[in-house]
């Protein structure tokens, strides 16, 4: 039997939509702020965002989610 593909899914922080990982646009924080992880190679904690929310992202609760899923406190 041929084996089901894996595709890694990702909840997005805000709506909590389970979303293939490719389509999801992550961000970590790095040097004292959060950047856009174009390349998804970053090292460290990440967090996910659907495009939907990401075009929220000036909106301060999707900020304040960002820094609560990075575990930072500032
Ligand atoms: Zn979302």
């Amino acid at each position: 039997m041929p084996k089901k593909k894996h595709i890694p899914e990702r909840t997005c922080i805000m709506c909590r939509k389970k979303i293939p990982k490719k389509d999801l646009i992550r961000f970590c924080f790095k040097n004292g702020e959060i950047i856009l992880d174009e390349s998804k190679k970053e090292m460290g904690r990440g967090a996910y965002l659907c495009e939907e929310c990401f075009l929220r992202i000036e909106n301060k609760k999707v900020k304040r989610k960002l820094l609560y899923a990075l575990r930072i406190n500032l």
